[in-house]
């Protein structure tokens, strides 16, 4: 994945209340207690349950008392998450954004899915009744899941009612991919369409705009075609950008005051500039202030669910429960993702556990399907836990399954935590991920290309690490952290002694350290670990790859009562074999090297 917010260190996964799903569940839970057993059992919890436990107030220095829907149904990417919501805010309009479909949430009382503060670190999901909204902020590409028929409906009945509707375009290939485009049939009932085709405006290149009579042009792009027109429609107003580029930038948001002489063109609008998020969030800020104007502003408390770090305000309204996954999507999803979804999660579920057995975790993994830029976040700061794929393409969002997945794994091991990015951390879980790319995906070559540690002037000749490998791994690996060096130790693991080393390697650790469960192994400590799992001394290999260890031998082993003598592994730091995809035997017998 791209990014994700994850800390490097997992709880590990206790297994205590294998009840939850059996225990009586109370129709109407009040209690934490009886919350709990709702959530670890993978339900959301009914409007009462939601109406005990309030959310906070959102942050608003001035308030205009407009209600803005931030829509990620149709693309979803950090920006929109995590970003332009407080951005707004500041310029005192209130925010929620949402990942479910429009027509579910456009009703004033609505289950509405999100999240509820009950205790400290714990904020299940409920059931929560929709505000009215005044306006509605979108934005869709032709890959992009489409607009459903019943949310053009449900759209023009809330515009001509008097809501606003902020909509922007994205670049489009061709004219074919224009007319097919849903964006552009729901625009067409309004007489407007993105086009084909590229116009400039300060600099940046957005696609033009065609729209008939009823449309007022806001501003024009250099050689003169629309980029930013509004119209009214009943009761409501439209507002049609080019591209949402004119309000987005990727720079955090400073607090300085907005350029003079910004506000003022026509509609109301000021004018985007290319490289100033202020003058960018101000020229939306007008945007949905001329866009609210149809319908009073609705006021009231601004008691509205936010991101925390996560999916939220509302999440999708559709779910689907597989073996151990609760999966949260909205209807508009692209179909061939959850027909991946239905089809693939439970079996790459099934190869993960296969390949490191791991207990089941006491709740379901809760998992956003989500539609935009590849990547993908995971909550893990507060409960219940949540994962979420951002992508458009199934191999992207089976690989970003396999990766969240990996992650709540931990394998036969209770105690202590290892060096090599930690029990559940990114090389672990990249780790997993890399044998669903090759399994599902195609992917060839060694795991997750870690053969990029060597320098492009190796031809074999070589012998010290320096010359071997590219400096930059060479000097993070010697005394910390490399994550390329550490794929491809384990790589060349994987080709000596098969896949099974791992989960042997996670119950050796899990066996040596339970007298000292917390414990934050050395890199020796956790070599030796390795030793004792593969029966082989690791440690001449590891020194040749220009680890520095206090140690050059590792001859003798005390393990569960047993004295081992270890030889040397005969190891080289040679480029590394594929990916390797074989089922595990017994981790908890010694294993025996592969004929090479
Ligand atoms: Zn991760």
């Amino acid at each position: 994945m791209q990014r994700s917010i994850l800390p490097t260190v997992f709880a590990l996964v206790l297994f205590s209340v294998m009840l939850a799903g059996c225990a009586e569940l109370a129709s109407t839970p009040a209690t934490p207690e009886e919350i709990a057993l709702w959530w670890k059992a993978g339900k959301t919890l009914p409007l009462e349950t939601a109406s005990k436990y309030p959310q906070a107030e959102l942050r608003l220095t001035s308030d205009t008392g407009v209600n803005v829907l931030i829509d990620m149904s149709h693309k979803c990417d950090f920006f929109l998450l995590w970003t332009l919501g407080e951005r707004v805010n500041r310029q005192g309009i209130r925010t929620i954004g949402s990942h479910a479909t429009l027509d579910s949430v456009l009703t004033p009382g609505a289950s509405c899915r999100v999240r509820i503060p009950v205790a400290d670190g714990v904020n299940p999901f409920a059931w929560w009744p929709a505000p009215k909204f005044n306006v509605v902020l979108t934005e869709g590409a032709p890959q992009d899941p489409g607009y459903t028929t019943e949310e053009q409906k449900m759209l023009k009945r809330f515009i001509r009612g008097g809501g606003g509707f902020i909509v922007s375009g994205s670049t489009v290939r061709d004219q074919k991919t224009a007319d097919e485009w849903s964006l552009n049939k729901m625009l067409s009932d309004y007489g407007a369409a993105v086009l084909p085709g590229n116009e400039t405006y300060e600099g940046g290149r957005m696609p033009a705009l065609q729209v008939n009579r009823d449309w007022e042009v806001v501003l024009k792009g250099e050689t003169g075609k629309p980029i930013y027109a509004t119209r009214q429609y009943g009761k409501g107003r439209i507002a049609l950008l080019a591209s949402s580029n004119m309000y987005r930038s990727a720079g955090r948001g400073g607090r300085a005051a907005r350029a003079p002489g910004a506000a003022g063109a026509a509609g109301g609008a000021a004018r985007p500039g290319a490289s100033d998020p202020d003058k960018q969030i101000g020229f939306l800020a007008d945007a949905i202030k001329w866009a609210a104007a149809g319908s009073p502003p609705v006021g009231g408390d601004t008691r509205f669910p936010t991101a925390m770090g996560g999916g939220g305000g509302i999440y999708p309204e559709t779910e689907k429960r597989l073996e151990g996954i609760v999966c949260f999507y909205s209807k508009n999803q692209i179909p061939e993702l959850v027909r991946t979804m239905n089809n693939d999660f439970p079996a790459i579920t099934k190869d993960i556990y296969a390949w490191l057995p791991s207990p089941k975790p006491e709740q379901p993994m809760y998992l956003i399907l989500c539609s935009g830029d590849g990547g993908g976040w995971a909550v893990n700061a507060y409960l219940p836990k949540e994962a979420s794929t951002i992508s458009t393409s199934s191999d992207g969002i089976r690989s970003i399954f396999g990766h969240e997945q990996a992650h709540t794994m931990s394998g036969p091991c209770k105690a202590a935590d290892h060096p090599f990015g930690g029990n559940q951390g990114e090389e672990h879980a990249g780790w997993f991920q890399g044998k669903i790319n090759a399994k599902y995906n195609g992917d060839k070559g060694p795991n997750r290309g870690c053969d990029k540690v060597f320098r492009q002037e190796y031809d074999g000749s070589q012998k010290e690490a320096e010359q071997i490998f590219k400096k930059a791994n060479c000097d993070a690996w010697r005394t910390g952290h490399d994550r390329l060096m550490i794929w491809y130790v384990w790589q060349k693991l994987d080709d000596r002694y098969g896949p099974t080393w791992y989960p042997r390697w996670r119950w050796v650790q899990g066996q040596r350290w339970k007298d000292d469960p917390t414990r934050r192994l050395t890199w020796e400590e956790s070599i030796e670990d390795m030793s004792i799992a593969v029966g082989e001394d690791l440690f001449p290999f590891f020194r040749k790859t220009g680890k520095e260890l206090s140690r050059e031998r590792f001859e003798k082993a005390e393990f569960m009562g047993k004295t081992m003598t270890l030889p040397v592994a005969p190891i080289e730091p040679m480029p590394p074999g594929n990916v390797c995809v074989d089922p595990i035997g017994d981790y908890t017998k010694p294993i025996t090297a592969k004929k090479q």
